[in-house]
């Protein structure tokens, strides 16, 4: 009975993970310096990936903040 809901919901969960993938990554500028940290960096937007994951997390609670 609740499969269906639930497999509804995990669908929903990641389309909306895309989305928000899809929306964030045309606003990230090249600087040349890791946005997250700064670093010094030759291509893309952050030194590492962690960093990358990190500024996302940011991201993400600024907009919530933003929404309450
Ligand atoms: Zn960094």
């Amino acid at each position: 009975m609740c499969d269906i809901a639930d497999e509804a919901s995990e669908l929903i969960q990641r389309t909306l993970d895309v989305a928000l993938q899809n929306r964030q990554r045309p606003a990230i500028e090249f600087t040349g310096k890791c946005h997250y940290c700064e670093e010094a960096i030759s291509k893309g937007s952050f030194c590492s990936k962690e960093c990358g994951e990190d500024y996302q997390k940011v991201e993400r609670a600024k907009q919530f903040k933003g929404a309450a």
